[in-house]
């Protein structure tokens, strides 16, 4: 999207995209038409200005504003939005993954893993969200799958599909919900279990008449003020309703808790504020639903205590929430699905790895992504900004498409008036 606005400036910009899906990343590369956008379509345009952008598209190919349309659907859009801008002749993609970046002059140089290097007057870190923090048992092997998102993740659910093994899913979130589709959808008949320490899934979206509020009606600065709130509001207008009057106030919200209402915010409130502010689509909510009442999907609040492998299985000993027995069970997979990777320092990424080696960039406050300003300009780090997951710890709220279009737009106007063009 940055590089789509500064194109649209007449700004010449070179995308590095290493993964073969430029343009798409993690979210919207996906094939399986089960995994649709947990955003109605008409949320989800690329550009600020014109907030019509995707419904066109949507409803020339015969949907509808309201639609959860699939996710693969919105890639081919922001294909179209990349395509645009490198029509423009400003923008050029190069498909490679950048290793090292250092200060060069006024600007940087980024180091490509084929050893070239691009130069360019400024920076931005747009690498998304980083596969999980590896799951802490060694003794899983290739049987444990830590990153949901790869290659092994997809041949997982194909070999699963064929055996109708049982699988063990860790982590009860979005990525889970992910999982559980790809494999119902491709047709596998084993049981899945979902575990987490408190089994919290997230809800789903349904239509509720909107109560908004203004931000001086919101308590700010004190995450237990803020939960009464919250919960006060929900008893009147519903839980939905209360929770998404404060979307246009969230950042402002959290920028207003000082550091140690952000970690009690953080440690205590963030499952319960993910599974009600993140929803999935209806007919997601209801397909989980059914898989449950079929019995063919468990959804477990506890904790795993040994994983043991008997070389065609694992078998993964775990207490329920509550429970003074421990259970075990025989899966032939377990996937890690805790969600994106959420201690930045342990970040595996060549290119971020090496520019916190070299203190061209540092954590946030919270150790959770980069320190940013209020520009999203990387701290620190002279003509660099990030944006995305990648600036989380500043802004919380700035992991959807309707949250980063808009600080896409804000960092290309910033850097078009540090260039001076
Ligand atoms: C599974 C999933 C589903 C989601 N569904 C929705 C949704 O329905 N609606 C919504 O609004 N939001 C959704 N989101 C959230 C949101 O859209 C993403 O957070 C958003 O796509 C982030 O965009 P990004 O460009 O910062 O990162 P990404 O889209 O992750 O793109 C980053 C790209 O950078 C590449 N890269 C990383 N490191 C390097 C490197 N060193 N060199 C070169 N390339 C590199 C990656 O391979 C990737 O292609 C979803 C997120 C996920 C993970």
């Amino acid at each position: 999207m940055v590089a789509a606005q500064l194109a649209r400036k007449g700004l010449g910009a070179v995308l590095i995209d290493g993964s073969g899906r430029a343009g798409h990343g993690v979210a919207y590369s996906t094939r399986e038409p089960a995994h649709v956008l947990n955003v109605r379509a008409e949320m989800m345009s690329a550009w600020p200005d014109d907030p019509e952008n995707f419904v066109r598209l949507v409803e020339q190919e015969g949907g509808d504003r309201r639609d959860f349309v699939q996710r693969q659907q919105f890639g081919r859009y922001l294909k179209a939005v990349l395509k645009e801008g490198v029509d423009t002749g400003h923008l050029r993609v190069v498909e490679q993954h950048a290793v090292a970046a250092e200060p060069k002059g006024s600007g940087w140089s980024v180091r490509l893993a084929d050893g070239r290097a691009v130069e360019a007057d400024a920076l931005v870190l747009a690498i998304g969200n980083q596969p999980p923090e590896p799951l802490p048992f060694a003794k899983a092997g290739a049987r444990l799958i830590n990153n949901p998102w790869g290659p092994e993740a997809l041949a997982a659910v194909e070999e699963l599909a064929a055996t109708h093994d049982d699988v063990l899913l860790v982590g009860t979130g979005l990525t889970m919900v992910d999982a559980v589709l790809s494999l119902d959808a491709a047709g596998h008949q084993g049981r899945m279990v979902g575990l987490s320490r408190r089994g919290l899934v997230p809800r789903g979206h349904t239509d509720f008449a909107p109560a908004p509020v203004e931000a001086a009606e919101v308590p700010h600065g004190n995450v237990r003020a803020l939960w009464r709130w919250l919960r006060r509001r929900g008893a009147e207008v519903g839980w939905r309703a209360a929770i998404d009057a404060l979307r246009p106030h969230s950042q402002a919200l959290w920028q207003a808790l000082p550091l140690v209402e952000q970690q009690r915010f953080s440690r205590h409130a963030r499952p319960w504020w993910d599974v009600h502010r993140h929803r999935i689509a209806p007919e997601v909510a209801q397909r989980l639903h059914d898989l449950v009442a079929e019995g063919r999907l468990e959804i477990v609040a506890g904790r795993i205590q040994a994983v043991e492998d008997e070389g065609d299985a694992l078998t993964v000993t775990y207490r329920r929430r509550g429970a003074s027995e421990a259970h075990s069970g025989r899966f032939a997979y377990i996937i890690n699905c805790t969600g994106p990777l959420g201690t930045i320092t342990r970040t595996r990424d060549p290119l971020l790895r090496t520019m916190l080696d070299d203190e061209l960039a540092r954590p946030d406050q919270l150790g959770i992504a980069l320190d940013v300003d209020e520009r999203s300009r990387v701290a620190g780090a002279p003509r660099a900004w990030a944006i995305g997951p990648l600036t989380k710890g500043r802004y919380w709220e700035i992991i959807a498409v309707p949250d980063i279009r808009g600080q896409a737009a804000a960092i290309a106007e910033d850097i078009s008036r540090e260039l001076g063009q």
